[in-house]
């Protein structure tokens, strides 16, 4: 059992951790757009770390890695690419190594709407 994901609670199946994504991504960010490593670096360790508070105020995790799915992991670094103006061939490299969103409702229906032209 690898639990809930802190923030959509649904249960982990997909055994890509939000770590070794970062380390994916990281390698495709020293091929596709180096210049954006370190930042990228830095937001991924800041979200991760960060501590999650119940509506009590209560601190649920206590200094560990935060427990995320694949799916909430990918869409945050999809808006944070956004605000570094990604360009839309950059985008769509995103979603092609990175698409965990298996509805197609979530990040990957934004990505429509916004890069891919209707021709
Ligand atoms: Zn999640």
């Amino acid at each position: 059992m690898m639990g809930a994901c802190v923030l959509c609670k649904e249960q982990i199946t997909n055994p890509l951790g939000p770590q070794r994504l970062t380390e994916e991504m990281t390698t495709w960010l020293a091929e596709s757009r180096p210049e954006l490593i370190t930042e990228f670096k830095e937001d991924a360790t800041t979200f991760l770390n960060r501590k999650i508070f119940t509506p009590n105020d209560y601190c649920i995790i206590k200094g560990k890695p935060m427990n995320v799915c694949a799916y909430c992991f990918t869409e945050h670094v999809f808006h944070w690419l956004e605000e570094q103006q990604a360009d839309a061939p950059l985008m769509k490299e995103y979603i092609t190594f990175f698409d965990f969103d298996i509805t197609k409702q979530g990040y990957v229906k934004e990505y429509e709407e916004k890069y891919v032209q209707e021709s």
